[in-house]
């Protein structure tokens, strides 16, 4: 491996990454939640899975430091702390975040609008065909 710069850190399973107040890990994590894969000024959320309840700046930070797949945030706990904002260190809800305009409530850091596209990576949307319903409480 070659040697990484002194504020990034490959966090993987079990251990978490001490620098945070949440369980989080993932690869090449920087102290404001971007990562090898996702690294712009604005790359500073980290998403909190459903399957682990562990928070990762990404998907790819999930495959490559989780041992399991990885598995959305469920619908049905979308007022539940799911997104670490990197720049503050503040927790939001999956609702708060999805409807914040890409900006950080908390400290007005700007969000990257492009992780739109890939939400359904992150949170179960309606229509989503998981596959693996368990609506029969
Ligand atoms: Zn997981
Ligand atoms: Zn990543
Ligand atoms: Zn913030």
């Amino acid at each position: 491996m070659p040697t990484e710069p002194s504020d990034r850190e490959t966090t993987t399973v079990p251990d978490t990454d001490p620098r945070f107040e949440v369980p989080l890990r993932g690869i090449s994590v920087d102290p404001e939640t971007r990562c090898a894969h996702w690294d712009d000024p604005v790359d500073v959320v980290a998403l909190r899975f459903g399957c682990c309840e562990t928070y990762y700046p990404c998907d790819a930070c999930h495959a490559g430091a989780a041992d399991h797949e990885a598995v959305p945030w469920r619908r049905e706990r979308f007022d539940e702390p799911a997104v670490l904002c990197g720049a503050c260190g503040k927790r939001l809800t999956a609702r708060t975040y999805l409807d914040s305009d890409d900006t950080c409530p908390a400290c007005g850091a700007a969000f990257n609008p492009g992780c739109r596209k890939h939400r359904d990576r992150y949170f179960e949307v309606e229509g989503s065909d998981g596959g693996d319903d368990k609506d029969g409480l």
